[in-house]
């Protein structure tokens, strides 16, 4: 039995980086003050967050006015979506998504639909892909905003999204993309993407968790969704998370700094595990082969429950997933999956194994000593 938990659930949350935890201890105890106050010790919170805001500007190549700070990434969903839907009421009630995308974005449309709104949901092919044209065509007089995600969070499959940006500049449609997977992987450059909102999530990318980020480009009008005081220029109420937003951008700025370095290496223990997975007998590769983020490696496999596999990987210390972390425990099968046209039968036995910085070869080979006889287990017991 492995002493440590081998953790290959980096796509539900990653550990906080020791750096980032760093930046963020004296926000805790001595530089404690309200960002709002007019004294010595409130000055510094609000010096910290201006820092932190053009960290980020610096990695969007925004500008620092152009990011807002909220507690998570589906808040930042809800602002950009809710924010501009509301704000453009007189424009038109037309939003366009995909049916894979996270809930975050999924239930809003949803929500938006009670108050009259209405959604066109453009299908994704076999490998969880969007077609641009089909964005271009669903486009009408009326429609207010495109939301794709960047890189999806069950299959890791990296959306087209600079083309859908381009489509949705020419056509003069708000854009925005859901980058919260794709944060720390993919390129963050709001002007090569054409995005007009992007939302990510500090917990992502060994940031802490409850701080998330929406970059919304000068001129977007976005109704707040939180009323109060006048904090993050009227865009979201509420006290600021001093040291959240340190830790978020700190671990921002980190993220792309070790990029260069980690990316290789994961992209080839992600590699190992795929080749190793793959000869397991009636096992499948769900997302694109090629264009997927290079720390998720993720399947099916014919006659087993996904629960399952979890169960008995955690019974010997590996973390894992099977879906959407956010809907484990619901036994229906993933939203996505089922867009992308696997079978349902199929779709219930999905595991999803996503790599971080901190795993090694070893971790790999003990997966692969192991899940070849859980597979095997559970087939016989069913
Ligand atoms: N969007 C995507 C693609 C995600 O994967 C997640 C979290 O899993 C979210 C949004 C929500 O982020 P948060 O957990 O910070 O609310």
């Amino acid at each position: 039995m492995p002493e440590r938990t081998i953790y290959l659930d980096h796509a539900a949350t990653t550990a906080l980086d020791a750096r980032v935890l760093d930046a963020m201890l004296p926000y805790f105890t001595t530089e404690y003050g309200n960002a709002s106050s007019i004294y010595t010790l409130g000055r510094h919170a609000m010096q910290a967050i201006d820092s932190a805001r053009e960290q980020v500007a610096d990695i969007l190549t925004c500008r620092p006015t152009e990011v807002t700070f909220t507690g998570c990434g589906s808040e930042s969903d809800n602002l950009a979506i809710k924010g501009i839907a509301f704000a453009s009421q007189k424009k038109g009630n037309h939003l366009i998504t995909s049916p894979i995308e996270h809930h975050a974005v999924l239930h809003t449309c949803q929500y938006l639909e009670r108050f009259g709104f209405k959604t066109t949901y453009v299908p994704v092919d076999m490998y969880g892909r969007v077609d641009p044209d089909d964005i271009g065509r669903a486009i009408t007089d009326q429609t207010i905003l495109v939301s794709i995600m960047y890189a999806n969070n069950e299959v890791g499959t990296i959306e087209p999204i600079a083309e859908i940006g381009r489509i949705c500049r020419a056509r003069k449609i708000p854009f925005h993309i859901d980058a919260v997977q794709a944060c720390g992987s993919l390129p963050l450059d709001v002007t090569e993407l054409s995005a007009d909102l992007l939302s990510l999530s500090a917990h992502k990318f060994y940031g802490p968790k409850g701080v998330g980020i929406l970059y919304a480009r000068q001129g977007m009008r976005i109704l707040p969704q939180l009323q109060g005081g006048s904090q993050e220029r009227g865009k979201r109420a509420g006290t600021e998370n001093v040291a959240g937003i340190v830790g978020a951008a700190t671990a921002l700025r980190l993220a792309y700094e070790d990029l260069p370095k980690v990316q290789p290496r994961i992209t080839s223990l992600r590699d190992r595990l795929i080749a190793g997975v793959l000869s397991i007998p009636g096992s499948q590769l769900t997302g694109h082969p090629t264009e997927r983020l290079f720390n998720n490696a993720s399947f099916v496999f014919q006659g087993v429950e996904g629960e399952s596999i979890l169960l008995n990987l955690d019974l010997l210390s590996i973390a894992a997933s099977t879906g959407s972390a956010c809907t484990s425990g619901s036994v229906d099968p993933s939203h996505v999956l089922l867009a992308m046209h696997v079978p349902v039968e199929l779709a219930h036995g999905s595991l999803r194994l996503t790599l971080g910085k901190d795993n090694t070869d070893e971790d790999v080979d003990t997966v692969m000593a192991v899940l070849p006889g859980i597979i095997e287990k559970l087939r016989q017991l069913r």
